[in-house]
């Protein structure tokens, strides 16, 4: 192989290895408590998750056969309190990712100051395919394969991609039944009847719109007429799309996995809700429609990535013309992306900062169930406020201070206080 070869595959490798969520959040990690002057056995500890368990689940299919699938559980690191993070439906789940994703939970709730550590659960499957009866039948499944290393003082499900209160209620119910006593606190993002929280299901895009705002007045940009574009149309996306059209912001595109629609003068977004289906697909019902990678590139002011990871890379980060990217989805840029970003002057706030209401209302569910006493929507959404104005602040002073970018400030806010514990355990 010639000296061209050897450098086109160490590119390839580069590529590789950024793209692997488990990998890039290991080398944010390691860098984060390098800065913050923690010994190597700590990144020792932190690097993997505690406990990994899979599982293998039978299905009776309505067809009468029978399918098998296959589940995860990690749990990072417990040594605040009990791991907490959602579960996730989706046919490209696998290990790694439920691994990474576990660890962000563990850093979300260090920058929340929620008594948590993190955790994480998917099962890799397609739910747009499946009917309600197969659904119900694999979230049962799932629960009492894992049944014995979680409960509402060990470990705390919750929603995450295509999975919804239903599934919470049904996954509840097959708990408490294994258990003989009504558990509501096993599981937060459940329907209001059976002890969900208000707010709880629009707490990730308020989260973020909390994030969008203290990020606008630091790069002195008005609400009002701001240029929104949203990628992804899913609980986040909907929500925060949403929220921005009633704050006066104009929301010029917003996507789903099948396309995007642009316009420049603002889309009617009450009408494109009100059309969406169960999966948040909307796009579909149009013609002109751009792709999702064109939206990352349009002209505007406020880029927030609301779907799937990976999507800004080093390919397209030179091109992104908006002046803030908040990331309600987790993972959406790779760490290459976010150095260029960051040269760039884009006021970057990271995933573990911006879509950390969705846990920090889920610890108010399993707060209101433990205590048997529940607070107005008001309430929920004013404390909700006060810790996400105050981790944004905590994040951003790191950031100005320690001179380093945000996503680094985040991880340093997120890790210090699972360090901490777990020395003061005796654990490193
Ligand atoms: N799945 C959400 C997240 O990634 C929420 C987790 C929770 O509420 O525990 O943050």
């Amino acid at each position: 192989m010639g000296a061209a070869g050897v450098a086109g595959k160490e590119t390839e490798q580069k590529m590789e290895e950024s793209l692997n969520l488990l990998t890039s959040t290991q080398v944010v990690i390691k860098e984060a408590l390098n800065k913050l002057g923690y010994a190597d056995e700590v990144y020792e500890l932190l690097k993997e998750p505690l406990r990994m368990l899979t599982v293998r689940i039978p299905v009776r299919m309505d067809d009468g056969s029978i399918k098998i699938f296959t589940g995860y559980r990690s749990q990072h690191n417990d040594a605040v309190g009990p791991t907490k993070g959602g579960v996730r439906f989706h046919p490209e789940v696998n290990e790694d990712e439920v691994k990474a994703l576990s660890m962000w939970m563990s850093l979300k709730c260090g920058i929340v100051d929620l008594p948590y550590g993190g955790g994480k659960g998917g099962i890799i499957c397609d739910p747009r395919t499946m009917s309600m009866g197969e659904l119900e039948r694999l979230s049962r499944g799932y629960v009492r394969a894992i049944s014995q290393i979680v409960g509402p003082t060990k470990d705390i499900p919750a929603p995450d991609v295509y999975t919804n209160s239903q599934i919470m209620a049904w996954m509840m119910d097959e708990y408490s039944r294994l258990r003989e006593y009504d558990s509501p606190g096993f599981i937060t993002g459940k329907p209001l009847v059976l002890g969900g929280s208000q707010g709880r299901e629009k707490a990730t895009a308020q989260g973020v719109v909390i994030c969008i705002e203290e990020a606008a007045k630091k790069r002195g940009i008005s609400i009002e007429g701001a240029r929104v574009a949203v990628q992804g149309f899913g609980n986040a996306g909907s929500f925060l799309a949403k929220f921005m059209h009633d704050a006066g912001a104009k929301v010029v595109a917003i996507s789903d996995a099948y396309g995007a629609l642009y316009d420049p003068n603002g889309l009617d977004i009450d009408y494109l809700l009100d059309r969406r289906d169960s999966f948040g697909t909307v796009t579909t019902l149009f013609d002109n429609t751009l792709t999702n990678k064109e939206l990352l590139e349009l002209d505007c002011d406020i880029l927030v990535p609301a779907a799937v990871s990976n999507q800004i890379t080093a390919a397209n980060a030179h091109n992104i013309k908006a002046s803030i990217i908040v990331e309600a989805a987790n993972g959406p840029t790779t760490l290459e992306a976010t150095k260029i970003l960051s040269d760039r002057g884009i006021l970057l706030v990271p995933d573990v900062l911006a879509s950390s209401g969705g846990v920090t209302v889920s610890y108010f569910e399993w707060v209101q169930n433990n205590q048997g006493y529940y607070w107005t929507e008001d309430e929920v959404t004013e404390k909700l406020k006060k810790v996400l104005v105050q981790a944004f602040d905590n994040v951003y002073q790191t950031s100005q201070q320690r001179k380093v970018n945000m996503r680094l400030a985040a991880y340093m806010v997120g890790a210090r206080k699972m360090s901490e514990a777990s020395r003061f355990r005796g654990w490193v």
